[in-house]
């Protein structure tokens, strides 16, 4: 059965992962790849989008909002815009809760100048957490994350859960903060971006595998695809990706943003 729901998510990084990463990765090269995302692949997906009359949630960190603010703001015309962190940072990798909280607060002050409103929704940079993200979110009036992989079609609720090394895993009470699940063999950036470290999956069986999970999902579930401007906005890709639009919806799916989807969870 084809899942009931999709949600087409772009992480809007450009240049933001390169500057916070370490390894000595932060060059001009690495953040001309950024770039491209947003002079060009955003742009591209925008107007991919806009043809084919489709809704979409945008995670732009906060460093893009105030770095590339034109492109931003065609973004937030159209689309859900949602947190992302400011510096794409991940949130395990803050040395205290004030500072990973300072860092979502900035965010939210540049989604804010963007769209006149507070973000609904975040999804951590890198999909992690810290100790304390679930509390920050909760703290600063978040509707809804879209980072968990507890279930993988289904929206679920958030817990603070604890993991003693030395005791069981011990599960904490479901929280007012709906979790829609992401999953990375929903994502383009493993298969098809270079990352030293990791190769590239042709191009057709990424898109094959995509099909194959709407089609498999439950008919009441939700697949959310995550994307990156700088990865999917090529036009070859998108022309893949128009085709798998066309799949999905022929199986009787249809698109929704993230935060309507929160906002409907019975969960
Ligand atoms: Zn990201």
């Amino acid at each position: 059965m084809p899942a009931d729901t999709v949600c087409l998510t772009f992480d809007f990084d450009a240049v933001s992962p390169w500057i916070h990463v370490g390894d000595g990765r932060n060059t001009p090269t690495n953040r001309s790849r950024g770039l491209y995302g947003a002079e060009v692949g955003a742009p591209n997906v925008l107007d991919f989008l806009a043809e084919r009359d489709l809704p979409a949630t945008w995670f732009v960190p906060g460093h893009t909002i105030d770095s590339f603010p034109m492109v931003c703001e065609r973004v937030a015309d159209a689309h859900e815009v949602a947190h992302h962190g400011w510096s794409h940072t991940p949130p395990g990798d803050y040395d205290s809760r004030a500072d990973e909280r300072a860092d979502v607060v900035r965010g939210i002050e540049s989604v804010e100048r963007l769209t006149g409103s507070p973000p609904a929704g975040y999804r951590s940079p890198s999909w992690d957490y810290s100790e304390h993200t679930v509390d920050i979110l909760l703290e600063l009036g978040f509707d809804y994350s879209s980072s968990g992989m507890a279930r993988e079609f289904a929206p679920y609720r958030a817990r603070r859960d604890a993991a003693p090394a030395d005791g069981p895993y011990e599960r904490g009470e479901a929280l007012d903060l709906v979790e829609v699940p992401v999953s990375w063999a929903r994502d383009d950036y493993p298969p098809l971006a270079f990352s030293g470290d990791r190769g590239y999956t042709p191009e057709p069986a990424v898109f094959a595998d995509w099909r194959a999970q709407v089609e498999h999902a439950p008919d009441d579930g939700v697949a959310v695809y995550t994307m990156h401007p700088q990865v999917i906005g090529r036009p070859d890709r998108l022309a893949k990706l128009g085709a798998f639009v066309e799949h999905a919806r022929e199986a009787g799916a249809t698109f929704a943003e993230v935060g309507e989807v929160a906002a409907g969870a019975d969960v």
